[in-house]
């Protein structure tokens, strides 16, 4: 199969890719974006609120209009997961699902992350509807209502104290609290109820989530849930790169201030650059990205090719 050539291919077409995408298209580059609209973690977020400028909207629409963008920029999208990735002297060989050998001089990894899950009948239908992942999100939500955040770790207890200033009621459901002491110390001296030894393990509801039942055989009412356990960038496709990882969890791939990685000729934005995980920012990284790798393309490989060209992206 004849190879397809591109100077830039983005892996990843959630917020971060496609903002790329439309940077780098911008400055005239060949720029392929590879992946499914509907799994990037935006799909599932029923309402934006917290995006400047933006009102409300939904997750789907935003990614609609970002990939409307990219197109009318001159970016070509493929939806379909790449599987490989091989370095090839001076560029890259990316191969799709279908068999397909993309050609790049530059590679922007922007496939988000994974947020560990619960693994409860019901968890993906509720989502949104009383279940959430993320507590900076989706707090105001639940103003003046009854939530429980279940997780053993930092950013359950710190997203347990962050909704404190919405809800009417906190719970904290952990098998064992496992956080700094000083952390700790703020969640047993604030009004956060902590539900020690206890795991979920049954979710209840109709076209909301009602109630959850611990495994101490409680049941619980309430009117949201926030899961926090944690989440890991989707790297396992750039393994093999040896791309840096962040050296305290080896979750999350490591960038310089251009988003470019160790690696020569690979950039990385968004999600799977580690939290927080906000649009807001995997916007800005995918930008500066794009621009990294548009100026890196022009520069024909050349490491440090600075700055904008006159007349683009001011
Ligand atoms: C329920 C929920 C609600 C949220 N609400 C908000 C909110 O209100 N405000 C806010 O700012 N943020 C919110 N977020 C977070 C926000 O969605 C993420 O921070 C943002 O989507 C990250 O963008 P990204 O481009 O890095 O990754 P993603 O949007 O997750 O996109 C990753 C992309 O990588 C692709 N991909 C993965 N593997 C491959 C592969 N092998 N080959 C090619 N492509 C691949 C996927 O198909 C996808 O297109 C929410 C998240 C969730 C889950």
């Amino acid at each position: 199969m004849t190879p397809l050539n591109y100077d830039i291919v983005i892996l990843g077409t959630g917020p971060a890719g496609l903002q790329a995408a439309i940077h780098a298209a911008r400055r005239k580059v060949s720029v392929l974006v590879m992946g499914r609209l509907d799994k990037s973690s935006l799909f599932a977020a029923a309402h934006i609120e917290n995006y400047c400028s933006v009102l409300k909207t939904s997750g789907t629409e935003l990614l609609e209009t970002g990939r409307k963008q990219a197109e009318a920029f001159g970016a070509h999208l493929l939806e379909e997961d790449a599987l490989e990735l091989e370095k090839a002297d001076r560029s890259f060989v990316v191969k799709s699902e279908s068999g397909k050998e993309i050609q790049a001089q530059v590679l922007i990894v922007a496939t988000g992350a994974a947020r560990k899950k619960l693994g409860l009948k019901g968890e993906k239908e509720w989502l949104g509807r009383g279940l959430s992942y993320c507590v900076d999100c989706d707090a105001n939500f639940f103003r003046n209502q009854v939530v429980a955040v279940i997780g053993n770790g930092s950013a359950a207890a710190t997203g347990a104290l962050t909704l404190l200033k919405y809800a009417s009621k906190v719970y904290l459901i952990c098998k064992q609290l496992s956080v700094v002491p000083s952390l700790e110390r703020q969640i047993r001296e604030s009004a956060v109820e902590l539900l020690e030894g206890n795991w979920i393990k049954e979710l209840r509801g109709e076209d909301e989530l009602k109630e959850v039942v611990l495994t101490d055989t409680r049941t619980l009412p309430l009117n949201g849930l926030f899961v926090e356990l944690g989440a890991k960038g989707i790297m396992e496709l750039t393994l093999n790169l040896d791309i840096a990882l962040d050296p305290e969890s080896f979750r999350f791939i490591v960038t310089d201030k251009k988003q470019a990685t160790n690696v020569p000729g690979i950039f990385a934005a968004g999600d799977i650059c580690g939290p927080p995980f906000q649009m807001a920012k995997a916007v800005g990284e995918g930008c500066v990205a794009g621009i990294s790798a548009a100026t890196y393309v022009k520069g024909q490989g050349k490491e440090g090719a600075e700055g904008q060209e006159p007349g683009h992206d001011h």
